[in-house]
């Protein structure tokens, strides 16, 4: 464990409003919002707390929870810098940060991402050995042209700041909205230099699925439903499959660790990086999630170095950048010598 947690790691899938753990949820509510009170309490417990007959739609439910507390500007800012601040704790040196713009009486989806953008920004001189990316999230269940404002402003943030806006996530309940309805305005995104990072085959929709790989994409979220000729034109494409375990397997995606596509992806090596998806719902963190690869799949230590290494290497940091992370995951192997 100690290894695993001491670990200069790589978190690629990581949903902001996901990420919140029962800690950071009771700080949020008492610092912003002065909620001490002790029903707030149980409503954390609740939150975590999965039924064995768990489901994606059950999951999604739950993030109306934490909305509901990064509503405000101030919710909002302050839960990124606490976000920021677990990622760290958990010896996180790379951090991409995914998150869906959303607009209501306290912020437009501009001033959200700008709150969010800023945090990171500050966050730097407070946790100087986590470097952090945003990824604006399209939500697959709004109108698409919400997507497009969330495209737009991307790229108006990524002008000013293209070291940290570097990408575009589909993700979202994925029974809603069509794929193809989204083509254009990721096409847009893709086409103006950012990256894609699309949530496929989180359920077994073989045509979206098919529609999604001839798409492309830069990394695949879940991979849940691919079958072996996916998983093998994936490989051809050097894409990689952003594997969370205990999100796939809580949701009831996934039926056990043991049944987890990862043992297929290393049987293959085919590219592969181990991640959380949502760190605060799931209870979970990346240290966690390295030890459940370990526990069930018999993962050796320099094993893990490699997955780590694989993630550096599927980022979308710059080469320095890369170089840089590779540099720190090399001490730390020297330094366990
Ligand atoms: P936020 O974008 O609000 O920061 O993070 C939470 C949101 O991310 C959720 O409301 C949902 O739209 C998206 N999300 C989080 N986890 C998952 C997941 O496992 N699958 C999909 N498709 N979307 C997710």
């Amino acid at each position: 464990w100690k290894f695993l947690k001491e670990m200069p790691k790589v978190e690629l899938h990581a949903h902001l409003n996901g990420s919140l753990n029962t800690n950071s949820l009771r700080d949020l509510a008492e610092k912003v919002y002065g909620n001490t009170s002790e029903e707030f309490s149980h409503l954390c417990a609740r939150f975590v707390n999965f039924e064995k007959d768990s489901n994606l739609d059950k999951c999604f439910e739950k993030f109306a929870f934490v909305h509901e507390l990064t509503s405000t500007a101030a919710g909002l800012q302050y839960a990124t810098e606490l976000v920021i601040r677990d990622f760290a704790n958990d010896n996180i040196q790379y951090l991409e940060l995914r998150t869906t713009p959303k607009a209501n009486k306290n912020y437009l989806r501009r001033d959200y991402l700008r709150i969010v953008l800023d945090t990171i920004k500050r966050s730097r001189k407070k946790y100087p050995n986590i470097l952090v990316k945003l990824l604006p999230s399209i939500n697959r269940s709004e109108p698409v042209a919400v997507a497009e404002e969330t495209v737009a402003l991307a790229l108006e943030l990524a002008k000013t700041d293209p070291d940290l806006v570097v990408g575009i996530d589909l993700s979202g309940i994925p029974t809603k909205g069509k794929f193809t309805d989204f083509c254009g305005v990721l096409d847009l995104a893709r086409r103006e230099g950012l990256k894609l990072v699309i949530h496929c085959a989180e359920i077994d929709n073989p045509p979206e699925i098919k529609e999604m790989l001839s798409f492309g994409m830069s990394r695949c979220g879940h991979g849940t439903y691919l079958t072996e000729e996916d998983f093998a034109q994936m490989k051809a494409a050097n894409i990689p499959i952003e594997c969370c375990l205990t999100s796939n397997v809580k949701s009831g995606s996934v039926s056990s660790f043991e049944e987890h596509h990862l043992k297929r992806l290393m049987e293959s090596d085919a590219p592969r990086v181990v991640c959380t998806d949502d760190s605060g719902v799931f209870d979970t963190s990346l240290t966690n999630e390295f030890l459940l690869v370990v526990e069930t799949f018999n993962v050796t230590r320099d094993q893990c170095i490699d997955l780590t290494l694989e993630a550096v290497k599927h980022s979308f940091a710059s080469e320095q950048e890369r170089q840089q992370m590779a540099l720190k995951v090399e001490h730390y192997v020297n330094s366990l010598q």
